[in-house]
């Protein structure tokens, strides 16, 4: 399976905080307005629509999707991560469906049943990010939008991304991420397009250590995000 237990380990291990806004899981609830907007800009809006989330962790951005009244199914292979979710969930009453499957396993059992697929902050933690792009998009409907968010790799992401975010301001603990696996807005660009998935649009997301504040800019060099098309038909 296209999964590293050693990535897997180090989510399930502070899955309990993954609500707390004051944890290790802060940055992913400071960004998540803003690539919500993003998501359901790109997407034409979300509310009815049937929506993907791979890699979903405690569900932070699957129920936001669901407050905006996307039928929303989020996967993950860390089981405690999913039970956080879940329990969430019941406490927020918003209904997100959480199972526990890899998402080229979901591809073969529902391929195209999406309107939307989005899959945020993970491919850098997985062996085969190719993969899961791929999977990603046979889970797309014709005409669906896919959304990735990863870190690209340069000289200036492993600055700001690893020195910076892990060891000078210590937004993340240290070893959350391996340089070498992040990937550059081409590769993922590339990945897509081997898929059947068209580039929409690309934005990078951007950190203010002095504001403490979050935005979406044009420099991807760091955090960025991209959405895709799926082809409306089959091309030749
Ligand atoms: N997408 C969420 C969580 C990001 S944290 C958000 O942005 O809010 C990364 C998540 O990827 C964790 O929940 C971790 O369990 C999951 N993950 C890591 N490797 C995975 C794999 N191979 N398959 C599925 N999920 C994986």
């Amino acid at each position: 399976m296209n999964v590293d237990p050693a990535e897997l380990a180090k989510f399930s291990d502070i899955a309990h905080r993954w609500w707390d806004p004051a944890s290790e899981f802060r940055p992913l609830h400071e960004i998540n307005p803003l690539r919500l907007r993003w998501i359901a800009d790109m997407a034409g809006g979300l509310a009815g629509k049937d929506v993907l989330d791979v890699g979903c962790g405690g569900g932070i951005l699957a129920e936001a999707m669901a407050r905006e009244a996307a039928r929303v199914t989020g996967i993950d292979l860390s089981d405690k991560a999913l039970g956080v979710a879940r329990l969430h969930g019941l406490e927020s009453g918003i209904e997100v469906d959480y199972q526990l499957i890899a998402a080229e396993a979901m591809a073969d059992a529902a391929p195209g049943r999406y309107g939307v697929v989005t899959c945020m902050e993970m491919l850098e933690h997985v062996p085969d990010p190719a993969s899961v792009v791929r999977a990603c998009a046979v889970l797309a409907a014709p005409g669906a939008t896919v959304v990735f968010a990863t870190l690209s790799r340069n000289p200036k992401s492993y600055a700001l991304a690893i020195l910076g975010a892990e060891y000078v301001l210590g937004l993340l603990p240290r070893g959350t991420h391996d340089w070498s696996k992040f990937i550059r807005p081409s590769e993922l660009a590339r990945y897509a397009r081997v898929a059947g998935l068209d580039l929409h649009a690309v934005t990078g997301m951007t950190y203010n250590p002095l504001t403490r504040v979050y935005g979406l800019e044009d420099d991807t060099s760091v955090n960025y995000l991209a959405a895709f098309r799926k082809a409306s038909r089959a091309r030749a």
